[in-house]
């Protein structure tokens, strides 16, 4: 009888637990129905994708990147598929007070904002870092400090409408990737400021959620034309990983995992196995030999 308690009650705990967790995970389109939403780095990529999923579950979709003709294209498509309105503003992350225009563009023309994704990314290299300093403070400037600064602007509406804030991070964010080192710097600070102000937000009982999006290898051009001849792993799809951010969001998850088995597993081991970890990161790149090997 003892035995049988000692598996018994474990094993229900665990089912008890994936009641729990499978019970919350009831995404409906609906939930994004006339939701105003303003989607930065919206002219390829996932970006592009999120404003198509936005557009056919109804929402007021607000998109912003640098090149105009490209978001032109993408607004005229999400009116088509059954957007709520579809507008853009076009201009450079680069700038905070563009940054700051976007969001005051919600504001004038949607009345307020439902929800922030935070998306677009600065152009980088993929190899050795090169020692280039101001590329780095470059990087930041448009990976980093224009989110925290949309973030500052749009806090009043998205406090008003108890919100959500989408932030797109990468598994290189969360663990040391070799080739990427400004890119994995800029990520790492998305973690640390956006998980920071979650627990102020507890604590302040704001009711604004902040989703953290850690994504694997995803078939965008840049992503292929930049990784898919060193990386052994095949890219999942944008418009999938596009959905699936969007309901992460919809559910106000803390954090969201795509694909699951190429980033949530193998973080399981950071903490345990870090240099374990470390080699299988590596063993997915077809790395040049070593000189003289
Ligand atoms: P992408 O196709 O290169 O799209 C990037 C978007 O950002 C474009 O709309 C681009 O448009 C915009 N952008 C670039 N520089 C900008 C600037 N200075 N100011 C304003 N907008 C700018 O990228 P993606 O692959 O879809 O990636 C989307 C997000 O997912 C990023 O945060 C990325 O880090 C993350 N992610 C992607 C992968 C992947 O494998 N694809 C993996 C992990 C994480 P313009 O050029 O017109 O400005």
């Amino acid at each position: 009888m003892g035995r049988l308690q000692k598996i018994l009650i474990p094993f229900l705990g665990l089912v008890l637990a994936f009641w729990f967790y499978s019970a919350r995970d009831t995404f409906k389109p609906e939930m994004l129905r006339g939701k105003r939403v303003i989607v930065t780095g919206a002219s390829t990529g996932i970006g592009e994708q999120m404003a198509y999923h936005l557009a056919r579950m109804g929402a007021h979709v607000l998109l912003t990147a640098r090149t105009e003709a490209r978001l032109q294209n993408v607004v005229q498509r999400c009116l088509q598929l059954g957007a709520a309105s579809a507008r853009f503003v076009s201009g450079s992350m680069e700038d905070t007070a563009f940054a700051q225009h976007v969001v005051r563009e919600a504001q004038t023309s949607l009345g307020g904002l439902d929800m922030l994704i935070l998306n677009h990314v600065g152009a980088s290299y993929f190899g050795f870092f090169d020692g280039d300093v101001e590329h780095i403070r470059k990087l930041l400037e448009i990976n980093f400090l224009s989110y925290v600064a949309m973030t500052t602007s749009a806090l009043p509406m998205l406090k008003e409408s108890e919100g959500s804030i989408v932030v797109v991070s990468s598994m290189a964010g969360k663990v040391g990737f070799p080739f990427t080192a400004p890119y994995s710097a800029t990520k790492f600070a998305l973690d640390g400021f956006f998980s920071s102000l979650r627990q102020e937000f507890t604590i302040q009982s704001i009711n604004v959620s902040i989703t953290l999006c850690i994504l694997g290898f995803i078939d965008t051009e840049r992503a292929v034309r930049a990784a898919a001849e060193v990386l052994r792993e095949r890219p999942a799809p944008r418009d999938e990983c596009a959905l699936e951010i969007l309901k992460g969001a919809a559910l106000r998850r803390r954090e969201l995992y795509y694909r699951y088995s190429s980033t949530r597993l193998p973080l399981l081991l950071r903490d345990c196995a870090a240099e374990l970890l470390d080699y299988l990161v590596r063993s997915r790149y077809r790395l040049p030999a070593a000189p003289g090997a």
